[in-house]
């Protein structure tokens, strides 16, 4: 008889989340899981997420307000100059 609860652990996959990307889930052979996290396509991903995929997401936002912010400084700054402006021209 075949021992097939063996088998079943033999056959269980693991998901690799290093490498899998949104969608597409990397599953990884339990018995070579050790094999694929010294493989040159799981280092590969753990370089690229180095920070997570949520750091990253918080950073392009955190930049992106940034970004946002700055132009309405500059734009609260030229709306004052040309305040100051007017209010000069209606001195006169
Ligand atoms: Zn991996």
């Amino acid at each position: 008889m075949p021992d097939t609860a063996d088998r079943q652990v033999l056959n269980s996959r693991k998901i690799c989340d290093v490498c899998s990307e949104p969608g597409k889930p990397f599953s990884v052979l339990s018995n070579a899981w050790e094999e694929h996290l010294r493989s040159k396509v799981h280092r590969r991903h753990s370089k690229h997420t180095s920070i997570s995929r949520e750091e990253w997401i918080a950073q392009e936002k955190a930049k992106g307000l940034a970004r946002k912010a700055e132009r309405e400084a500059l734009k609260a700054a030229e709306m004052a100059v040309k305040a100051a402006k007017e209010a000069e021209e209606a001195r006169k």
